[in-house]
């Protein structure tokens, strides 16, 4: 079965190729260094004939680029600017990108190249060699490149790369010739044969507990020599080191390490391909939604050395403050180092405030570079560098991760800076990211008590904001095994590498006592906006133990332990600490405080008003009670797009008059108990319409199966008979007559209210007499009454039938005259597909697509989770969880079915949707484009649908 999705999917890949070829060639990219590698082969006579061969490689440096930023569905994210960077004449060591392309072809055809590739790869080699001035395997002045991967989209460690590449036991001796150092050139020789080994030669370790062979063997020679650290190794210690590092392969592999670089090159450009199916690059993803038709390319570049003694070095670098967005230049390097140090967290950078003191000449270069990057690509980026004996190079560019925070920060003060216009600034913040905006902090009275009972234990980098409380665990999996447990969890390790991905996706919080802010812990945390404090180095984890020892402190932790962590301090404490609602929280709802104390609320709320000032769709709540209607007011509603009644039931006093009606043996009897329920749920709507002030409110009528409200157990059953005064046999009977198999397609719905009118008779009476009293109150009030799971013009007839004569009797009644609408969901197929003759009777429309869903997909929105998961992460049944984000090509396609049938019939026709989805960015998107009017979803979701609107509107129009 699994097989099967896979080879659809590559057959799926194989078409998409050709059209990314057919894209390519209208492409505007010069082909310069292109025409020059095909010539010998038209050179060659019999070759003119052929078609010429399609461009697999791209190369850059020396003062050109074959491709830009643009192309990053050919050449990668990575590869992609890189041109662009050497293109704006920027020190990019030269190179060449593999295309995409080349990976859809690799994974086509049994894992094998275009006929073309080798020829064309052979000649963007020569032309990087042109630009070094060395040779690929010249013993006497020898080139080395490394070769990485890059997707579209950054996937941060989850491929592999392999540095170095081009060294043997001939060329080495090249290098230390070059380098003038022998020391340098064994260290690098040996760092590639173990990165080849692992990556190329499948030698990694698998699981947690399996461990590096030739970390293994590292760490046997550090024994031997009596010394704890890499750089106390000699010249020759790492000499045989190499030796041995070739004897484990040979002994585990049965193969010896290629001398050859023309072989090393290929296997490494194999492996890199081979590594975007691995099972992290998987996770990832899915996690990421990263289609795995994308594919990834390869970029083989001129290899420079960081490490080169104390005139070199390498970092990391964001052009502004990644977690706050404060405009400075934010980054961490390390003298004598290669890249991998900073990124994997094994030694503790400097900050770039140090690179300005200790080396001024490169600071301001960099820094130069930081403001050309900005205004060039007006983004924040993120940038890798090395320094090699005093030169600058660059090896990276991409636009920055970074928190919710720090985008609406660098968005609002580009555009006063006039880099974008606020249409721009909308299109920089995901809708998601407002969450993390209105994520909680730690209580400060208790965060003081935690300090005051010395519970405060270490301090490390502030790497995501928030605060998280949960139980500790050591491992990636275990975290996942406890969280599925219904455990909270934080996720302690020395540091994160890409295998912890699915603990870290499922975590609180992230701890990790090593690296910095930019190591592993942090990016991926920040992306997934997570709690995390990076670089704690007190922390002393013990895996093997399952304890942790804190430098200067007598506590010792062990997994299972609760702790707490202030990703927005560094902080760490024992125990739990409850956390309180975001700044933007306590200003718009707790109003603890003013607006004019609340910077971080004050860009939100500008934000917003440019999101307001775009938006086509309107944004309305789902919301039940008064107070729940004052927040969704605070968050930007501009309506109640559904109101539960049934919700209303279970509140004071009420659930007693219900379930005498349910228990009701005849209609008189039923309305008694009714009549009860009136006034209790008229003092419902009525808190409703004040707290809304004229903002229109639909109100449902009810809906779930009538036997959710009886006790089902005999517990309950016993307590409700001696409460009502009857023989607890026939609360028993009842509740077994209401019994249903499955509840969900059963009597529900506005089937209830055609078999008891009086339900909703007695619901539209408290409605209207409601608006009533609130509009002799001088507050508007406009009920829009709905009603649910119509699948038939017929239901629905029936049922506004009762409600506009209820209406015109109150109107009379109270000689008040009010306004109001009838409409209907659309949460059942046939009513979709019958919208035409239902549009002449409703008023509007809502989708209801919770139910849609589960009616269209005929997947239990209760029962779904067991196959749910495997459907969406194993088989790609789809994309994402349906009841989360919209079904658009099953369920959308009722859905504008629905519209352009109901519109038919009334061309005005006002219609919503008030299924979860209208909260959720992507399906936002969609109900802009299908035509809709307004999205309802709950409260806290309303600012990020109004986000979602402004972008729809910004992307694409309706009926687009
Ligand atoms: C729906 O079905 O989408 C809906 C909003 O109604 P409920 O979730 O109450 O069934
Ligand atoms: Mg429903």
């Amino acid at each position: 079965m699994k097989r099967q999705t896979k080879s659809s999917q590559v057959k799926a890949r194989g078409a998409k190729g050709s059209r990314a070829q057919a894209q390519r060639a209208s492409a505007t990219s010069p082909k310069k260094f292109h025409a020059r590698l095909t010539k010998p082969a038209a050179r060659k006579g019999a070759a003119a004939a052929r078609p010429k061969a399609a461009q697999f490689v791209y190369a850059f440096g020396g003062g050109r680029a074959d491709g830009n930023a643009s192309m990053k569905e050919l050449l990668g994210g990575k590869g992609a600017n890189l041109h662009e960077m050497a293109g704006l004449g920027l020190p990019v060591p030269p190179g060449f990108t593999i295309s995409t392309d080349v990976c859809t072809h690799f994974y086509a055809n049994g894992r094998r190249y275009p006929a073309a590739l080798r020829e064309q790869v052979t000649h963007a080699l020569r032309q990087i060699e042109e630009v070094v001035g060395r040779r690929f395997g010249d013993p006497a002045n020898p080139l080395l490149v490394s070769v990485r991967s890059g997707a579209r989209a950054s996937m941060p460690g989850m491929m592999d790369t392999v540095l170095n590449l081009g060294l043997n036991d001939a060329t080495v001796k090249g290098l230390i010739a070059l380098s003038g150092n022998e020391r340098f050139a064994y260290d690098s020789y040996r760092r590639f044969v173990a990165m080849y080994g692992d990556v190329v030669l499948d030698l990694k370790p698998q699981s947690k507990t399996e461990i590096d062979p030739f970390e293994e063997i590292l760490q046997r020679k550090k024994q031997a020599r009596g010394v704890t650290l890499d750089t106390e190794l000699t010249a020759e210690d790492l000499r045989e080191l190499v030796a041995e590092f070739k004897a484990a392969i040979r002994e585990r592999k049965g193969v010896a390490f290629p001398e050859d670089p023309q072989e090393q090159l290929w296997g490494a450009i194999g492996a890199v391909f081979g590594s975007w199916m691995n099972d992290r690059a998987i996770v990832y993803r899915k996690l990421n939604n990263i289609p795995e038709s994308w594919g990834t390319a390869v970029n083989v570049q001129s290899m420079v050395f960081g490490n080169l003694g104390e005139d070199s070095g390498t970092g990391v670098a964001f052009t502004r403050d990644p977690a706050t967005g404060e405009n400075i230049f934010y980054g961490e390097f390390l003298m004598n180092a290669q890249g991998e140090d900073v990124v994997a967290g094994t030694r503790t950078p400097l900050p770039m405030t140090q690179l300005a003191r200790d080396n001024a000449k490169i600071y301001a270069a960099l820094a130069k570079i930081r403001r050309t990057l900005e205004r060039h690509y007006r983004e924040m980026m993120d940038i890798e560098f090395t320094i090699e004996r005093g030169r600058l190079y660059m090896l990276q560019c991409r636009v920055g991760k970074r928190t919710g925070a720090a985008a609406i920060r660098i968005a609002l003060a580009m555009v006063k800076e006039r880099l974008i216009t606020p249409r721009d600034a909308l299109l920089r913040v995901e809708p998601d990211q407002l969450n993390q905006l209105l994520r909680p902090t730690f209580r400060l009275a208790e965060k003081e008590q935690a300090i005051r009972e010395h519970r405060l234990l270490a301090r490390g980098l502030n790497a995501g904001p928030g605060a998280a409380t949960g139980k500790i665990v050591l491992h990636a999996e275990d975290a996942e095994a406890a969280v599925a447990r219904g455990e909270r969890v934080i996720l302690v390790r020395i540091e994160t590498s890409p295998e912890d991905i699915g603990g870290m996706a499922v975590a609180e919080g992230i701890l990790t006592a090593r690296g910095g802010m930019t190591s592993h812990a942090a990016l991926v945390a920040r992306q997934m906006g997570k709690v995390c404090v990076a670089g704690c180095e007190p922390l002393q984890i013990d895996y093997t133990t399952g304890t942790i020892r804190i430098a200067g402190n007598a506590t010792h932790l062990k997994a299972g332990d609760d702790i707490s962590i202030d990703g927005s301090t560094g902080e760490v404490f024992l125990g739990q600490i409850p956390t309180e609602p975001s700044e933007v929280v306590r200003v718009l709802i707790d109003r603890t405080i003013k607006p004019a104390q609340a910077p971080v609320y004050q860009q939100y709320a500008q934000l917003m008003q440019w999101a307001d000032r775009e938006r086509h769709l309107k944004v309305r709540a789902n919301a039940d009670q008064p107070d729940q209607c004052a927040n969704a007011l605070a968050f930007g509603a501009e309506g109640v797009g559904l109101c539960r009644t049934e919700h209303m039931f279970f509140g004071e006093g009420k659930i007693g008059p219900m379930r005498e009606m349910i228990l009701a043996e005849s209609v008189e009897q039923r309305r008694q108990a009714l009549a009860k329920l009136l006034p209790l749920q008229r003092q419902d709507f009525e808190g409703i319409f004040r707290e809304m002030a004229g903002r229109p409110v639909t109100i449902r009528t009810i809906d779930p199966p009538l036997h959710e409200f009886l006790p089902h157990d005999a517990e309950g059953q016993a307590a409700l008979a001696a409460e009502m005064d009857m023989p607890v046999e026939r609360i028993r009977a009842r509740v077994e007559a209401l019994h249903e198999f499955n509840p969900m397609l059963g009597f529900r719905g506005c089937r209830l209210g055609i078999v008891y009118p009086e339900i909703t008779e007695m619901q539209a009476r408290a409605i209207f007499e409601a608006a009533v009293t609130v509009i002799k109150s001088r507050i508007a009030a406009v009920p829009e009454v709905m009603i649910p799971l119509v699948g038939d013009v017929k239901e629905l007839r029936l049922q506004a039938d009762i409600v506009r004569r209820v209406a015109a009797a109150v109107m009379a009644e109270t000689r008040v005259r009010f306004k109001y609408a009838v409409g209907t969901m659309i949460e059942v197929p046939r009513g979709a597909l019958t919208a035409d003759a239902i549009a002449g009777v409703a008023e509007f429309f809502s989708f209801g697509t919770n139910d849609l869903t589960q009616t269209t997909l005929g997947v239990s929105r209760d029962d779904a989770a067991r196959f749910l998961v495997p459907y969406v992460r194993d088989f790609e049944i789809y994309a994402k969880d349906p009841f989360e984000s919209l079904d658009q090509v099953g369920v959308g396609a009722l859905m504008r079915i629905a519209v352009d049938k109901g519109r038919t019939t009334t061309p005005k026709l006002k219609i919503g949707i008030c299924g979860e989805h209208g909260g959720d960015p992507d399906s936002v998107m969609f109900c802009h484009r299908l035509g809709l009017d307004y999205v309802s979803c709950s409260p806290f979701r309303v600012p990020i649908a109004r986000l979602a609107a402004a972008r729809a509107a910004l992307t694409s129009s309706p009926k687009g």
